[in-house]
């Protein structure tokens, strides 16, 4: 097939669901398998709350937090393990993952100008296509035309083991305490004004509770072959 054959397949798949559900593992190793670039948007707006937690910018304040992110350029790179992060050219790929930002992230995500400077970011970043892009509000929001959509689930107690056995060895915090953490981080995101988290009417819904990473990631690929033979 020519270079150029295989672009008109290229689609774009959005990936949405609540904190822990596997999406940016899923996401990222759903893009290696078709060749598609991985985009994390939880990593972009966990960029903005560290920027703006070095700048002592509370996310209610809603002026100063507007002015900073004028400022900010966030790149994304492909990584080895997980996505690289760029602001303003310093790598935060690391401290983006810090519980700080974790328990921050979901009332900077709340703010207008916040979501306005990054949903235009991603539009751009899927303009030619070939993109999967994983977040909460993709397939209502960023990307409505999105030729594929996912809503990926799964309980919160399988949720909260799987973030616990992955950063037990790193982080002092039970298993219980997680549960509630991201309990708390999905009704946030769930309540908010302006793009909550929630299905969008045309995604799929894959819940991924006593399946493995592989199952998951083989379903959305045959799902993609699918709409493309449409
Ligand atoms: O995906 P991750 O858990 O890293 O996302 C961190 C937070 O960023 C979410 O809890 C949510 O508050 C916010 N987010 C969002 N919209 C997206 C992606 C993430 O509001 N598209």
């Amino acid at each position: 097939m020519s270079q150029q054959e295989g672009d008109r397949d290229r689609i774009n798949i959005a990936i949405d669901g609540p904190a822990g559900a596997g999406k940016s593992t899923v996401a990222r190793m759903v893009a290696g398998q078709l060749n598609y670039v991985y985009i994390d948007t939880g990593a972009m707006y966990r960029a903005v709350t560290l920027m703006a937690q070095r700048s002592g910018i509370e996310a209610n304040d809603t002026d100063a937090l507007a002015k900073l992110v004028e400022q900010l350029r966030i790149v994304l790179m492909p990584g080895e393990k997980a996505q690289a992060v760029f602001v303003n050219g310093e790598d935060v790929t690391n401290q983006i993952r810090s519980r700080e930002v974790t328990l921050q992230v979901s009332h900077y995500a709340a703010q207008e100008s916040v979501r306005s400077m990054l949903g235009k970011l991603q539009r751009e970043m899927a303009a030619s296509k070939g993109v999967v892009m994983d977040g909460r509000d993709i397939g209502t929001h960023v990307l409505p035309d999105a030729e594929l959509k996912v809503f990926l689930t799964a309980s919160v107690q399988e949720r909260a083991l799987r973030r616990y056995n992955e950063i037990k060895e790193s982080q002092p915090i039970s298993l219980a305490q997680l549960e509630q953490e991201i309990a708390e981080r999905d009704a946030l995101d769930e309540k908010r004004a302006i793009s909550p988290l929630t299905r969008a009417a045309d995604a799929l819904l894959l819940d991924s509770t006593g399946k493995s990473i592989e199952e998951v990631v083989e379903e959305i690929v045959r799902l993609k072959n699918r709409v493309s033979t449409l």
